[in-house]
């Protein structure tokens, strides 16, 4: 069972130019947020609820993952988990203390407290999950300051095709 996608599957690369520490930290959010909205279509054609997640260390890629809870039959299969577990595995670490989460909906408290296990240095979501989203929405969990670790979060990026997903 392939918990893990393989990075060379994803179908491009975003446009180098806005990755790079010459774009704008806008720009390059909603360029990681593309590629995170591909892995999310990616879990739609499997049937899944569409989520895609990507782990980006300065300019480069570390873990990308996209829903899989009915595939895997793993209610921990979200694409956040699955980005997180590859960022730590490929990097070696298992803080991410400098790497930013994309994820296009907001995370649950699984997630959330992934996050923050993780110590990930910033979180940036599309649609908000008022339900379920521990970002702000249901529960603020991830910026909880009782917590040993906060991450810093960017909420609404690209929220309306998110959300259309
Ligand atoms: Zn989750």
């Amino acid at each position: 069972m392939q918990f893990y996608l393989p990075l060379q599957e994803s179908k491009q690369k975003p446009a180098a130019r806005a990755l790079t520490s010459e774009g704008t930290d806008d720009a390059r959010d909603e360029e990681w947020m593309k590629r995170a909205m591909e892995l999310a279509e990616r879990a739609k054609e499997g049937g899944e609820i569409p989520v895609g997640a990507v782990v980006v260390l300065g300019d480069d890629l570390v873990g990308e993952g996209c829903n899989m809870i009915r595939a895997s039959v793993d209610p921990s299969g979200h694409a956040e988990m699955i980005a997180i577990r590859q960022a730590a595995q490929r990097l070696g670490n298992y803080r991410l203390t400098q790497c930013t989460l994309y994820v296009t909906l907001e995370p649950c408290c699984m997630c959330a407290g992934a996050i923050i296990l993780a110590r990930m240095k910033r979180v940036v979501f599309g649609a908000r999950d008022v339900k379920t989203g521990c970002a702000g929405s249901a529960l603020d969990l991830i910026g909880l300051p009782k917590f040993n670790h906060v991450a810093r979060v960017k909420a609404g990026v690209m929220e309306d095709a998110c959300s259309k997903q």
